[in-house]
C-alpha cells in the first residue's frame, strides 16, 4: 500500500534541506511512496517504451553526441499509478562543465552553416518527431500524466514549430536604413549568441524544449537543455530522435546537448558566463532566483514564469460557450497548465447561473477521469504527491477564509486507491478578488469565481494579481472588445477574446509581463531573443563627415 500523501509534509522538508537537494528527496519520497516492486518498461503492456530506445536504466546526459551520466540514478514515476517507469543517471555539475565545451567546440561550424542549411536539418528533425508523434505523445501522457490527445498535442507543438523554424530560416532578416551621412550605409546584422541554455519545467516536458531549440538552431546557436528532474524519459526520447538526425547528417556533436539533473545543474546554467542567454520556464520563485543570478553576470534571460489567469464573463456573453471554455481551461492538465484558468470574474447578472452550470460539467467529467493513456479518458491526475499536497492545502486555505466549495475540493478515492495522484476539479465562490489565496498560482485544478459589476471593475480585477500571462474576455460588444485589448485593458501578455485562457498557437510570441517574467518565446519575433544585433556603418566613399555635423578640423 502506498503511504498517506498527507503525512509527509514535501514543505517542510524544503525548509529543512538546500533547495539542490530538495528534487532528490523529492525523487525519494516519491519512489517510497510507488506500491509495486519493479519497472513498468519491463512489463508487456508498457512494451512500447523501448522502441523509443529507452531501458529500464538511461544514461542521462547526451554531450558530443554520446551518452554518459555519473549522478544519482533516480526513478521516474507514472502519476496515474505511482510506479516506477525506467531509471535515469543523472548528470553532475562536472558532466555538465564537460558538456559545456563539447557544445563551445561544437558552435564555429554550426554558426558558419547556412540558415537554409540549419533549416534543413531542422525540417528533418520536425519529420523525425512526426514519425514517432504517436509513441512520444503516449511517453510524455504516461510521464507527465497529461491525458493522451494533450501528449500527443504537445508534441505535435514541437513538429510545428520545427516547420516554423524552416521558414524562419530562409526569413532572418535586418533592416538597411537611411544614413544621414553622404555615401554611407546603416544597417542591422544579425549573428548568433553561442551556446544557450535551456531549463525547462514538468508541465510541458517537450514543447517548450521545441520552442527554443527550433529558433536557437536557425540562429547559428549550439543548444544545452536541462529538462524537469520528473520528466527525464521525454527529456532522452526526445533528445533521442534529435540526435539521430545529426548522425545522419554529420551534424557537429555538440549543436545539442541534454542533461537530466536537478537544481544544482540549473544553477550552475544560470551562473555560466559561457552562456549568454539563459531561457527559463517554471515558478516565479525559482525564476527570480534565475533572473537575479544571470543578470548579475550581465547575460541576457528569457523568462516564462507562473500565471494567475482569469476568464470575465461580460453580461452578454454567450454563456454555452463560456461554460465549454471554462471546463477545458480550469480542468484541463488538470489544472496544470501555466495558461489554466484560476479565477472566473463574473458580471453579477450571471454569476450565479455560470457556476451552477460549470459545478454541474465538473461533476460530470468524473465520469471520463481515469488513466491518462487510455483512450476516451478527458482528466488525469496531478503531476506529483508534492502537487496533491498543494492542492489540499489551498482547499483547506479556502475553507478557512470563508469560501463555499461548489464541487470538488477533495482526492477521487476511486483512482488514488490504487496509487494514483487524483483529485477533483474544484470550484470555489465567496473569496474576495484580493485574498492572498486567490492572489497565487496554486498550479492545480482549482478555480475561483469572483463577483463583478461592470467591465472596469472585472478588468482592474484581472490586472491585480501579480502574474500577467493570459487572460480571456467573454463578450459580443465589439467596443468591450476594444477596451480589453487597449491601453488600460488586460495587462497580460495573452489576451483573448471568446476563448479559453489556454491553447495558445506557435505562430504568435508566448509569454507573460510583470512576476510572468517578460519572456517572450515561439512566433512572430521571438528569434530575435536567440541572436544579436550589430549596427554596422559602413562608409563608401572617400570623405569622413561626422554625424551631426559634428567638424573635428
Ligand atoms: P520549478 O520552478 O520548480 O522548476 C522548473 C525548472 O527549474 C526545473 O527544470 C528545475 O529543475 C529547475 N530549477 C529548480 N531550482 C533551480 C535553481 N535554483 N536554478 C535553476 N534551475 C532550477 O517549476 P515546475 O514546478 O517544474 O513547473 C511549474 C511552474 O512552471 C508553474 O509555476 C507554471 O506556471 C510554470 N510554467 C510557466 C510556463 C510559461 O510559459 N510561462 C510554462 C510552463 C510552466
Amino acid at each position: 500500500m502506498p503511504l498517506p500523501i498527507g503525512r509527509f509534509s514535501l514543505t517542510n522538508v524544503a525548509r529543512l534541506y538546500q533547495l539542490p537537494r530538495l528534487l532528490q528527496v523529492q525523487h525519494n519520497l516519491r519512489a517510497a511512496m510507488s506500491s509495486s516492486p519493479g519497472y513498468l518498461i519491463n512489463e508487456p503492456k508498457y512494451a512500447w517504451l523501448k522502441d523509443l530506445g529507452l531501458e529500464e536504466v538511461n544514461k542521462g546526459v547526451y554531450s558530443g553526441g554520446a551518452w554518459s551520466g555519473s549522478g544519482n540514478r533516480i526513478d521516474s514515476i507514472c502519476p496515474a499509478n505511482g510506479r516506477k517507469i525506467a531509471s535515469v543517471v543523472e548528470g553532475t555539475p562536472e558532466d555538465y562543465n564537460k558538456l559545456i565545451e563539447a557544445a563551445r567546440a561544437a558552435w564555429p561550424a554550426w554558426a558558419e552553416t547556412t540558415p537554409p542549411a540549419r533549416g534543413e536539418i531542422v525540417r528533418q528533425i520536425g519529420d523525425n518527431l512526426r514519425k514517432n508523434l504517436q509513441l512520444l505523445g503516449k511517453l510524455v501522457s504516461l510521464e507527465m500524466g497529461k491525458i493522451l490527445p494533450e501528449g500527443v498535442g504537445e508534441v505535435q507543438e514541437v513538429v510545428d514549430i520545427c516547420d516554423y523554424g524552416v521558414g524562419l530560416s530562409r526569413t532572418l532578416s535586418g533592416q538597411v536604413l537611411p544614413s544621414e551621412r553622404p555615401n554611407h550605409s546603416l544597417m542591422e546584422v544579425w549573428n548568433p549568441l553561442g551556446v544557450i541554455g535551456v531549463i525547462t519545467a514538468f508541465n510541458f516536458p517537450c514543447a517548450v524544449f521545441g520552442w527554443n531549440f527550433s529558433l536557437s538552431a536557425v540562429c547559428g546557436n549550439c543548444t544545452v537543455w536541462k529538462g524537469a528532474p520528473s520528466t527525464p524519459l521525454t527529456t532522452l526520447a526526445v533528445t533521442r530522435v534529435v540526435a539521430e538526425v545529426f548522425e545522419r547528417n554529420g551534424v557537429p556533436p555538440g549543436v545539442l546537448s541534454a542533461i537530466c539533473a536537478g537544481a544544482d545543474v540549473g544553477a550552475a546554467m544560470a551562473a555560466d558566463e559561457r552562456l549568454p542567454l539563459v531561457s527559463f520556464t517554471g515558478s516565479c520563485a525559482v525564476g527570480r532566483e534565475v533572473a537575479v543570478t544571470v543578470a548579475g553576470r550581465f547575460g541576457r534571460s528569457l523568462l516564462e514564469l507562473g500565471g494567475n489567469n482569469a476568464i470575465l464573463v461580460n453580461a452578454d456573453a454567450d454563456l454555452d460557450m463560456v461554460v465549454q471554455s471554462a471546463v477545458f481551461a480550469c480542468a484541463g492538465t488538470a489544472g496544470q497548465r501555466c495558461t489554466s484558468t484560476r479565477r472566473l470574474v463574473l458580471h453579477s447578472s450571471v454569476h450565479d447561473q455560470v457556476v451552477s452550470r460549470l459545478g454541474k460539467a465538473l461533476e460530470s467529467l468524473m465520469a471520463k477521469a481515469g488513466d491518462p493513456v487510455e483512450q476516451g479518458v478527458l482528466y488525469g491526475p496531478l503531476h506529483s504527491p508534492a502537487s496533491v499536497e498543494k492542492y489540499e492545502s489551498a482547499v483547506a486555505r479556502a475553507q478557512a477564509e470563508g469560501g463555499q466549495i461548489v464541487f470538488g475540493g477533495k482526492r477521487i478515492a476511486r483512482l488514488s486507491s490504487s496509487g494514483g495522484y487524483f483529485v477533483e476539479p474544484t470550484l470555489i465562490t465567496g473569496l474576495k478578488p484580493d485574498s492572498p489565496l486567490v492572489q497565487e498560482e496554486t498550479f492545480a485544478p482549482i478555480v475561483y469565481a469572483l463577483k463583478c459589476d461592470s467591465l472596469d471593475e472585472a478588468i482592474r480585477i484581472n490586472n491585480s494579481v501579480k502574474q500577467g500571462l493570459s487572460s480571456s474576455l467573454f463578450t459580443r460588444d465589439l467596443s468591450n472588445l476594444f477596451r480589453w485589448i487597449g491601453p488600460r485593458g488586460s495587462d497580460c501578455g495573452l489576451v483573448n477574446v471568446n476563448i479559453p485562457t489556454s491553447g495558445a498557437e506557435i505562430g504568435g510570441a508566448f509569454g507573460g509581463e510583470k512576476h510572468t517574467g517578460g519572456g517572450r518565446e515561439s512566433g512572430s519575433d521571438a528569434w530575435k531573443q536567440y541572436m544579436r544585433r550589430s549596427t554596422c556603418t559602413i562608409n563608401y566613399g572617400k570623405d569622413l563627415p561626422l554625424a551631426q555635423g559634428i567638424k573635428f578640423e
